[in-house]
């Protein structure tokens, strides 16, 4: 048996510190919020439930995660399985359903020709892309580039596409052929095939029932925030408590804080991410789960309708969702675009979370790689998002604590 510290009680280091647990292992975590959770955290405001980031369903292709995961939870009575039903709103009188490549038979004549002859010039072309605007050039042409792939990605990305690479991409998004989309679109086949077209979520208390569970029966130091992880005569030690194995589930860039380093101190400073701002909103009924917006009248790129995830999570006859912008605004600038964006969003609340989406340049695996074997010789190990840099959602977090503790003797 060994002592593990477990340094964060998110969807990662709750999943490590179970796993680790179960394996027999005496297990400490320590959380530097007064609840687990991280960046699945909810709050109940004006009694409907806000996600503070993001808006967290459940689904994976992983077997292992899923079994292990319904382990924890009755599928049954706690969840409900819903179909995802998105759409694209490009402005007040057109509303396409998602993905927007299927349904070009919804724009007018002359877009639907100018998509007609980009499927003609990309069916002979055959290019590696080198970067995201050229994949999406590529892959679905030049007029879906201007009319929705390059206002809508700006506005996530806030960069030039060009200089987006495409490690973060994959799995992540549909990669239809010319063929499929004359298919899809002379046949009006909804899309069935991408990720998350099914998803799970709480009947009750979402993402947050998540966390409230996992962390059940595990020894959760909260409002302890590491300040220092030692090596001192082959010993690990966590603001002073000793133990054999130190799983690091915060965030990479922090550590050289924590934790005395020689090495990759440059590396780490250079990591790049993104904040998100989640404004909590009543907003008008709708049948839709997430509503993607390219416009260039606001800064909005998405609206995560979650009061239809469940109907528990609205309170009355509200109805509520999250606006969700890339980076920071002040609550100004928030309600300026509001009263821009679809479905009359009603400001209740907002969030704003530094570290939402990591961004990866070529080098940033390998260096992670290099890095995490590194620290594997002092017995400290990385998993989680921000730990590992990675695009990551829920279900891949879980799939890396497991297969971090797999390889433990
Ligand atoms: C906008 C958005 C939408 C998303 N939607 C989905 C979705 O629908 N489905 C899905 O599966 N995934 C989704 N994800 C991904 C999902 O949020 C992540 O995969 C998951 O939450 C990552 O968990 P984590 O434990 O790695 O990190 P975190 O949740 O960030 O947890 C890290 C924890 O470590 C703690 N910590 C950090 N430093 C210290 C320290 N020094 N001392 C003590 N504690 C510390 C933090 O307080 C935190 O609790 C979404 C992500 C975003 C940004």
């Amino acid at each position: 048996m060994k002592k593990y510290i477990v340094i964060g009680a998110g969807m990662a280091g709750l999943a490590t510190a179970r796993l680790l647990r179960e394996k027999g292992n005496e297990v400490v975590v320590y959380e530097r919020n007064g609840r687990p959770g991280g960046m699945i955290r909810c709050d109940v405001v004006e009694g409907c439930l806000f996600h503070r980031t993001g808006g967290h369903v459940f689904n994976t292709k992983r077997q292992d995660v899923m079994d292990w995961f319904w382990k924890h939870f009755d599928r049954e009575k706690e969840f409900t399985r819903t179909l995802r039903n998105s759409a694209v709103i490009f402005d007040e009188a057109l509303t396409v359903p998602y993905p927007v490549e299927n349904h070009m038979y919804c724009f007018d004549a002359e877009t639907q020709k100018a998509f007609i002859r980009d499927l003609l010039h990309m069916a002979g072309v055959r290019k590696e892309p080198q970067n995201f605007e050229e994949f999406l050039k590529g892959r679905f042409g030049e007029t879906l580039y201007g009319l929705y792939f390059q206002p809508y990605n700006y506005k996530v990305w806030r960069r030039d596409l060009s200089r987006v690479p495409l490690s973060w991409l994959e799995g992540k998004l549909p990669m239809p052929t010319v063929e499929e989309m004359i298919y899809n679109n002379m046949n009006h086949v909804e899309e069935r095939q991408f990720v998350h077209s099914s998803f799970y979520y709480p009947v009750r208390g979402g993402s947050q029932f998540l966390a409230d569970r996992l962390s059940e029966g595990l020894a959760i130091r909260y409002d302890t925030p590491v300040h220092s992880i030692e090596r001192e005569n082959g010993r690990l030690s966590v603001n002073g408590e000793a133990c054999d194995q130190v799983v690091f589930c915060g965030n990479v860039k922090k550590l050289p804080e924590l934790f005395r380093m020689d090495s990759f101190v440059k590396e780490i400073a250079a990591l790049e991410a993104h904040g998100t701002t989640s404004v909590f909103c009543e907003i008008d009924s709708n049948p839709y789960s997430w509503v993607y917006m390219p416009s260039r009248r606001h800064d909005a790129h998405r609206v995560i309708c979650t009061g239809n995830f469940s109907a528990n999570n609205n309170a009355g006859s509200k109805m509520t969702g999250t606006v969700e912008f890339t980076d920071y605004l002040s609550k100004e600038e928030i309600l300026d675009h509001l009263g821009r964006v679809s479905f009359h969003p009603k400001y209740l609340t907002h969030h704003y979370e530094e570290y939402t989406y990591p961004i990866q340049d070529r080098g940033t695996r390998d260096m992670i790689a290099a890095l995490k074997a590194r620290l594997a010789e002092d017995g400290i190990y990385l998993v989680g998002r921000f730990a590992e840099w990675e695009y990551c959602n829920m279900d891949v977090a879980i799939g890396s604590a497991l297969d971090f503790v797999n390889k433990q003797p």
